[in-house]
């Protein structure tokens, strides 16, 4: 069963279809759109990936590079402190004193003044002057902070400011409490940094056309971004996304809308180890997607092109196919005509009694032949001449093929001037009837034969009828006939004789129908 339906299968590859050819190709088709969308989305998200990753060491550099001056401002910061506290130290005349407190100051890059205050805010120690400038700076919010928050130690970033003492440019103070014998506040010593000498740091991260490196306090005050002119510093961005998901941890990625411009970015963020700041970087999407959305449609392009072509192909190939389906339909239709009577050949008479008897056997139907042949044809083409004698044998053609009506009923010109009518599902008497039809047709056309009895042409014909089985074959019914045709000719011709087959049941016995 399993064999015969694989058998089905393959000839139906043998001999496809137009359905079978564009179902092929549709699921060819088809399945290369999965792979080229499954190749497209890898390289999105591998795209994505590496846009992340980039952002994530862009933003580690930045942190290492601003952690490791921060870090080297807090020394400074604490070997002042502990200059301060020094008895010794102080008690050096003003000049020595300033080169001995602030002698470590000038190793720390990008940090400008230093200064020591009381605990008053006023300003005692200057590392730019012998004589300290005046000044005080009770309400510096850093100021604020180390006299109100008393810790052993700790260094302390500032919001940003405006610097009184460098020409107003925007700056951080880094600033370490100085604690008294007691504990208690005795001032502070506070450095000053210029945003400037951060901004450098940021700039020169490459994150792309529209990318913003952006360092932050760690409550969300902004110090310094990579966008020209620094224009959200000191802004407050304690609800923004990347300041909300900083909080919990050291290190993460996101992708969201930048608070700057809605301009949708792979952020990457990173604390500072060790101080209260994080570094964000933020990559934006399209400058990384454009590309490969332009990659893609270009693909895109080419697949609906191979679609296009495939398509016309196959169109082209279908056509031609059905061309030479039909031309062969049409060349295995003439091989089996017989062209002077129109009616079926030799070969188309023995496919289809094969065929008609194969059927026959499977449904348990009758079979009938008829067997003509034309009586004293010799001498007719002795007579009138061979040409004559072929247009006679035409004209029997055309009487036989209209008396033959039924769908399965096949005419044929035997060989010369006999013809054999195979008449499937029919019994004795429809047989016997059809013969009839076609002797008097023929005798009726009254076509002058002077050599005849009968004066005109007339045929002599042969009726068999067969249940088929299988210990029979298609040749005892040829074989029948043609004793009835041999006894129709015996009898006298221009008759219809029928042979009695064994097996057919007895019906009425027209052995001469007709005289
Ligand atoms: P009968 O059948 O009545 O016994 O006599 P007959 O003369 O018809 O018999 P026979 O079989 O001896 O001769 C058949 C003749 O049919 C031979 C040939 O002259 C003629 N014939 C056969 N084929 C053709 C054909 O294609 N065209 C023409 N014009 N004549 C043919
Ligand atoms: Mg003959
Ligand atoms: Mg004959």
């Amino acid at each position: 069963m399993a064999m015969r339906r694989l058998k089905k299968l393959i000839s139906a590859f043998d001999q496809p279809s137009p359905v079978l050819i564009w179902s092929a190709t549709a699921i060819g088709l088809l399945v290369q759109l999965a792979v080229f969308a499954g190749i497209a989305f890898d390289s999105y998200r591998s795209t994505l990936h590496s846009s992340f990753e980039v952002a994530e060491n862009i933003a580690a550099l930045i942190e290492q590079d601003i952690g490791r001056n921060i870090e080297l401002y807090d020394l400074t910061l604490q070997a002042v402190a502990e200059k301060v506290d020094d008895a010794e130290v102080m008690a050096l005349p003003p000049r020595l004193k300033q080169m001995a407190v602030f002698d470590r100051s000038s190793n720390a890059p990008g940090l400008g003044a230093m200064v020591v205050l009381d605990k008053g805010g006023t300003i005692v120690l200057d590392s730019l002057s012998v004589t300290p400038r005046k000044g005080n700076f009770v309400d510096r919010e850093y100021f604020e902070f180390q006299r109100d928050t008393p810790r052993p130690n700790g260094l302390y970033i500032s919001k940003p400011f405006q610097a009184r003492l460098q020409d107003g440019k925007w700056s951080i103070s880094v600033s370490r409490r100085l604690n008294a014998a007691d504990g208690s506040f005795a001032g502070i010593v506070s450095g000053t940094l210029k945003l400037e000498f951060l901004t450098g740091r940021v700039d020169s991260a490459a994150l792309g056309k529209h990318g913003v490196a952006t360092v932050f306090r760690d409550d969300g005050i902004v110090l310094v971004q990579s966008i020209p002119g620094n224009p959200n510093v000191g802004a407050d961005w304690s609800r923004a996304e990347v300041v909300r998901r900083s909080r919990g941890t050291n290190a993460g990625t996101f992708s969201g809308e930048g608070s700057i411009d809605n301009i949708p970015r792979l952020f990457a963020f990173r604390k500072v180890e060790g101080f209260p700041l994080v570094v964000a970087a933020g990559i934006a999407r399209n400058d990384v997607l454009v590309p490969w959305w332009f990659k893609v449609q270009l693909i895109a392009t080419v697949f609906v092109a191979m679609v296009l072509s495939v398509v016309v192909l196959v169109a082209m190939f279908n056509r031609e196919l059905r061309r030479r389906i039909a031309a062969e339909k049409g060349q295995a239709a003439l091989a089996r005509q017989d062209r002077l009577s129109q009616l079926a050949n030799r070969l188309g008479f023995d496919e289809a009694l094969s065929q008609a008897w194969r059927r026959a056997l499977r449904e348990r139907q009758p079979l009938s032949l008829v067997m003509i042949d034309a009586d004293q044809f010799k001498q007719f083409n002795d007579s009138y001449g061979h040409p004559e004698g072929d247009k006679v044998l035409a004209a029997i053609g055309g009487a036989i093929g209209g008396a033959v009506r039924r769908p399965g009923d096949i005419a044929a010109r035997y060989g010369g001037e006999e013809f054999a009518v195979l008449l499937p599902n029919t019994d004795m008497e429809g047989a016997m009837r059809v013969a009839e039809t076609i002797r008097k047709q023929v005798a009726g056309m009254a076509i002058t034969h002077e050599l005849s009895v009968y004066g005109v042409v007339t045929l002599s014909l042969g009726v068999a009828t067969i249940l088929p089985s299988k210990t029979l074959s298609p040749q005892a019914l040829v074989a029948n006939a043609d004793r009835a045709l041999y006894a129709a000719k015996t009898g006298g011709r221009n008759r219809v004789c029928l042979d009695r087959v064994a097996n057919i049941p007895a019906g009425p016995t027209p052995e001469r129908l007709s005289a």
